[in-house]
């Protein structure tokens, strides 16, 4: 993770909770399965394993995602599942039944008749991004740190997307400022978590990211393939029981399906543990 446009992040939550991945202490981190991209892993995020998908236009998986049986095991109510996403492509992995749980995802408004919500719809309609499946990251938090403050839900999931696109069009400068905004936003999630006390010390933050990018003037990249850096990646976990640790030096080498594992593990709902020597670190 390149520190400079994190700086709040950094002095103020990393050392709160866990950073997995940190190179410089000698650890490692991947995706899981061998491809380094978005819709791929966010399949394999939410299924806690390899959906063998490789490309952004994957099916929704066959299997349950680790949503899907959360709900399940503890009868959630789809409103206390919420996903919100400036990508469109999200709404593939989050469920095997499409239109589970509550989302706002890509360029589409927030179908909810709560009036709190009618201004951010007007804005995502009046200004929409360059990128026709892409939502503009700002409405996606707003949307987002509304339905936290309004309805507290046990599972949010806020996906943001602006830093990938202006990668991709070689931009270095919009990259780093729409990692700066990401700063800001963990900055302003921060404040708003603590005027609800009650919620957030039964609260995990869960921060990762779908792929790294390639170094040097590769940077723009991220293709599939599990010798290239944008396959290794980097997770920060905050809250609960998680020890405040900062950076850590962890043996085993944890992928995205770790989240799933952390998830479970913390709610009590069975599931394997991959990673047993980084969770007896942790907890
Ligand atoms: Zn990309």
């Amino acid at each position: 993770m390149n520190r400079l446009p994190f700086q709040y992040f950094w002095r103020h939550l990393a050392q709160r909770g866990v950073v997995l991945g940190d190179e410089r202490k000698g650890s490692s981190m991947t995706v899981t399965g061998d491809c380094n991209k978005s819709l791929p892993s966010y399949h394999n995020i939410y299924l806690g394993k390899d959906s063998f998908c490789k490309t952004n236009t994957c099916p929704p998986p066959k299997d349950k995602t680790f949503l899907d049986i959360w709900q399940q095991e503890q009868n959630l109510q789809d409103s206390e599942i919420a996903i919100f996403s400036s990508w469109n492509m999200i709404k593939r992995s989050i469920s095997h039944i499409p239109g589970s749980f509550t989302s706002s995802i890509g360029p589409e408004i927030f179908a909810t008749k709560n009036p709190i919500f009618v201004k951010i719809n007007e804005n995502i309609i009046r200004h929409p991004s360059k990128w026709p499946q892409v939502r503009p990251d700002q409405y996606t938090w707003e949307l987002a740190l509304t339905y936290l403050k309004n309805y507290q839900p046990r599972f949010l999931a806020i996906h943001l997307g602006e830093s990938d696109e202006w990668a991709h069009e070689n931009n270095y400068p919009l990259y780093i400022k729409a990692l700066k905004s990401y700063d800001e936003k963990l900055k302003e999630l921060d404040d708003i978590l603590k005027t609800m006390p009650n919620y957030a010390k039964n609260t995990i933050i869960i921060m990762t990211t779908d792929h790294s990018r390639g170094n040097g003037s590769e940077w723009t990249s991220h293709h599939a393939g599990n010798t290239r850096p944008e396959h290794f990646i980097w997770t920060y976990v905050m809250g609960g029981p998680i020890k405040p640790l900062s950076s850590i030096y962890h043996q085993e080498v944890p992928s995205h399906n770790i989240t799933k594992q952390i998830i479970f593990y913390l709610h009590g709902i069975p599931t394997e543990i991959s990673y047993p020597k980084l969770f007896s670190q942790i907890f």
